[in-house]
């Protein structure tokens, strides 16, 4: 705050005061002086509306908030924002076959489509899996680093771009069924595959950043719920037991099990503390292709196909909401979004069947391999 003189602009205060709002000076608002910091705090919640005013600005709508789908009902608080250009990958990096495909399809991927058998990778197909991942590690915990109050999700997406492209990977979500990003980020009561905008986070936002890379062929999946600033308590307990689910589930991962079981340990555990699992999106077969079978749900009793080997390399990725289960789509066939507005969260993580169990392929690799949500990096 500037040094000035007037009176005191708090209502009945009237005392002599030095200090002028520094936004006011800097819109180049008159007035606008208050006694003491205390004082100016007080009044914050009236006297901001003023700048609001003058910067031609509606309540909190930022100008880069618009609304493409005025008859949309949306559940929930979060809006779409403006979205960057699409960004480019150099010529130089191996790209996906959707990559170059002017409507995305994977062609690969649809050739086996509608089969239920599951590659066994041979060990120089691991090997390209274990580098893949590794490197989607990376990259997820550069948007880690990114992600906080203010960062717009455009700007995440931007650092994991980049992170890719230091790494000679492609992001593969950019294109894929023509998917406008490097990577999805989902906000609060966005369930998954939201798109980056220039929405700044908000202090007591939760954001999912998934990250898929291709590199030598194959693709590492990973991603992480982070919070945004102070999180309100039953927000951190969603996101801690959302992790948990993850972590219990891996802990089935062997050969013999099949894949139906996880999604009953994972509900176990969700319902347990209140929660409830989303259905309509689940975990993946991922190595040359970027989905394909086994198809691993993570809901109770479910009908999926197939016994884990040795050699199986899929994700698992839970999606838990505070509220029902049940999910809607936004306008732009992407973001899937809770039906009751409440929040839900992710994690994820690219697993290889061993002979005795399971290796977390997309594993972090910092100092004490906690979840991002106790450590931040
Ligand atoms: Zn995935
Ligand atoms: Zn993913």
């Amino acid at each position: 705050m500037s040094v000035a003189l007037g009176l005191c602009e708090t209502p009945g205060c009237n005392a002599l005061a030095s200090l002028q709002c520094p936004t006011c000076l800097k819109l180049g608002i008159k007035g606008a002086y208050f006694c003491t910091q205390d004082c100016f705090k007080g009044s914050w919640k009236t006297h901001k509306v003023i700048h609001q005013l003058a910067k031609g600005e509606n309540g909190n709508k930022s100008s880069d908030e618009y609304n493409p789908w005025p008859s949309y009902h949306f559940t929930g608080k979060l809006r779409p924002y403006k979205r960057e250009p699409l960004r480019q990958v150099p010529e130089s990096i191996g790209r996906p076959d959707y990559a170059l495909h002017p409507t995305g399809i994977p062609l690969s991927e649809q050739a086996v489509r509608g089969s239920a058998q599951i590659k066994v990778l041979n060990d120089e197909e691991i090997e390209g899996m274990r580098v893949a991942c590794k490197l989607g590690r990376e990259v997820l915990d550069e948007a880690a680093r990114a992600c906080d109050v203010g960062v717009t999700t455009a700007e995440i997406d931007r650092a994991v771009h980049e992170a890719c492209i230091e790494r000679d990977c492609y992001p593969s979500p950019l294109n894929y069924y023509q998917f406008p990003a490097s990577c999805c980020t989902s906000v609060n009561e966005v369930i998954c595959h939201g798109i980056p905008d220039t929405r700044p986070l908000q202090d007591g936002d939760i954001c999912n950043v998934d990250v898929t890379v291709y590199h030598n062929g194959f693709h590492g999946d990973l991603n992480e719920t982070f919070f945004v600033g102070n999180v309100k308590p039953e927000i951190k307990k969603l996101v801690e037991v959302t992790y948990e689910c993850l972590q219990k589930a891996i802990d089935i991962v062997r050969p013999g099990e099949k894949y139906r079981e996880i999604g009953n340990v994972i509900q176990k555990h969700a319902q347990a503390h209140g929660f409830s699992v989303v259905r309509s999106y689940c975990g993946h077969g991922i190595h040359r292709l970027f989905h394909t079978a086994p198809n691993v749900p993570h809901y109770a009793k479910n009908k999926a196909v197939g016994v884990m080997k040795p050699g199986h390399s899929f994700t698992i990725e839970p999606m838990i909401s505070q509220g029902n289960w049940r999910d809607e789509m936004w306008p732009d066939n992407w973001t899937a979004v809770t039906s009751d507005g409440q929040w839900s969260a992710q994690f994820e993580q690219t697993l290889l069947v061993t002979e005795t169990g399971c290796d977390i392929l997309t594993k972090r690799f910092s100092k004490n391999g906690q979840p991002h949500f106790m450590d931040k990096i």
